[in-house]
């Protein structure tokens, strides 16, 4: 009786860790996720350092609460675009695992991505293959253990501060995280620790903790068997034509499956699991059983495809359809999302502004003819690329006056600035001390947004 569903592959029955060797195939698979990972990888290492209309094509400034996505600048105030980005990408999610399974986690995750495509292969370079490392773990401390796990912890370290460093150049910016490299750590004390921290959970990660993450921590592994259906595509094998397996032996014809037993498929699983026992948990969907067994079947001589892509459906042998309820659906919310999306994208203002009382001023000044003051503040943003020239008027005929303090209102892009405002009026315009009149903004590059104010003067 297989007792696979009651442990874990890589904790034996004491507690202790089952440390896992996977040996690296290269196949249909591997080929195709390799040329993924390197995307990714140079997408995350090189878009801090690459500009767009002058500016860092991602930043996720959250100290000065600005957010820069290939040259279009999110400011606070525009959280309606992250809820509906964290809204698509929460759906997207449900979508494509309904239909591709966890692809995510086989394709794109960087927990993967890291691991399988950067530091395994430099373990590999540093110890040799998965036997090689299996014996260099097992022997007693000599010169070339401590020679070759000394090289690897210095070089799994500086790929970890690597890894912290550009992601701390999408917090903070390119040129300041280099200003900051320059000086002494005591300078920058929380870029200082935050690197320090994050490197350090990044070596334990990637240097020890490994296939652990996925198994025991990831949220998305404990609720994909409610975002699957039958139909979903995984990487399954084909009990119908591999069993009863059995190895190979020579001689008459022998009436059993094409799987061999030869444990391949298990042996190069970064999980450590044997993928014949059906779905499981720690399955990140990597594909690499898919490629090791077809490696095999090409050897002896049998179809591919024992261990490949498919669904519960297809592995049966039977059709599956490829539109399900759950697949329209999420696809018509996605839709939803989209159309929302690009219109509220489409009418964004790149300007905004508001009226703000200087806190602890006077509500309002009698001037020496009578007429009332209210001394305010305009604050305006310059959500755009280029800088605006912004004007203040009010409806000259309520008999309100605007004035503005040293000229045009002059605003950097990108940036926003407060201005001192003074709204004169005749006290006899006041009804119960107060007076609503419509206050415009306007700016050279024509945008044009007017907003009531409330002011004040003595309740006669
Ligand atoms: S690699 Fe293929 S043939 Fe070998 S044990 Fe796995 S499923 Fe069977
Ligand atoms: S069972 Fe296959 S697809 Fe799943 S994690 Fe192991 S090697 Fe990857």
């Amino acid at each position: 009786m297989t007792d696979f569903r009651e442990t874990l592959a890589t904790v034996d029955r004491q507690g202790n860790r089952r440390w896992v060797y996977p040996a690296i195939v290269w196949g249909y698979f591997f080929q195709r996720r390799t040329i993924v990972a390197i995307l990714l990888l140079a997408f995350y290492l090189l878009m801090p350092w690459i500009s767009i209309d002058g500016k860092q094509a991602i930043l996720l400034d959250i100290a000065q609460r600005k957010f820069v996505f290939f040259g279009a600048t999110f400011w606070a105030t525009d959280t309606k675009f992250l809820m509906l980005l964290l809204g698509f990408m929460a759906f997207s999610l449900f979508f494509w695992t309904a239909l591709f399974g966890r692809v995510w986690c086989g394709w794109a995750c960087p927990e993967t991505i890291f691991l399988e495509f950067l530091f395994r292969p430099i373990e590999t370079l540093i110890e040799g293959n998965a036997a090689a490392r299996r014996r260099l773990d097992a022997q007693p401390w000599n010169l070339q253990k401590i020679t070759k796990k000394t090289l690897k912890i210095g070089v799994f370290a500086l790929l970890s501060w690597g890894i912290t460093s550009t992601a701390l150049a999408y917090i903070v910016g390119r040129e300041p995280l280099l200003h900051m490299m320059t000086r002494s750590p005591f300078e920058n004390w929380t870029p200082f620790l935050f690197t320090l921290v994050v490197s350090g959970i990044t070596f334990f990660q990637f240097g020890w903790f490994r296939e652990q993450f996925c198994t025991i921590a990831c949220p998305y592994a404990r609720f994909q068997s409610v975002l699957l259906d039958p139909h979903s595509l995984l990487v399954g094998y084909d009990k119908t034509r591999g069993e009863p397996r059995g190895k190979l032996e020579r001689g008459p014809e022998q009436h059993r499956g094409d799987c061999v037993d030869c444990g391949l498929c298990v042996r190069v699983c970064p999980t450590g699991i044997d993928i014949r026992n059906g779905l499981q948990l720690e399955c990140i969907q990597c594909t690499a059983c898919a490629d090791a067994c077809d490696s095999v079947m090409v050897k002896i001589g049998r179809p591919t495809g024992l261990v490949r892509y498919d669904n519960d459906a297809g592995l049966a042998g039977k059709k599956s359809p490829l539109l399900r309820p759950r697949v329209v659906i999420y696809a018509a919310i996605l839709a939803v999302y989209l159309c929302i999306f690009s219109y509220a994208l489409s009418t964004r203002e790149l300007s905004e502004f508001q009226f703000i009382r200087p806190r602890g001023d006077t509500p309002f000044t009698i001037l020496a003819d009578g007429r009332i003051s209210n001394h305010m503040h305009v604050h305006i943003s310059n959500k755009s690329n280029v800088e605006e020239s912004y004007s203040l008027d009010v409806d000259r005929s309520t008999g309100v006056e605007v004035i503005t303090v040293g000229g045009a209102l002059k605003i950097a892009p990108g940036q926003d600035m407060s201005f001192p405002v003074f709204f004169d009026f005749p006290q006899s315009l006041l009804h119960n001390g107060r007076l609503s009149v419509k206050a415009s903004v306007t700016s050279d590059r024509g945008f044009h947004v007017e907003q009531a104010v409330s002011l004040l003067g003595p309740n006669e």
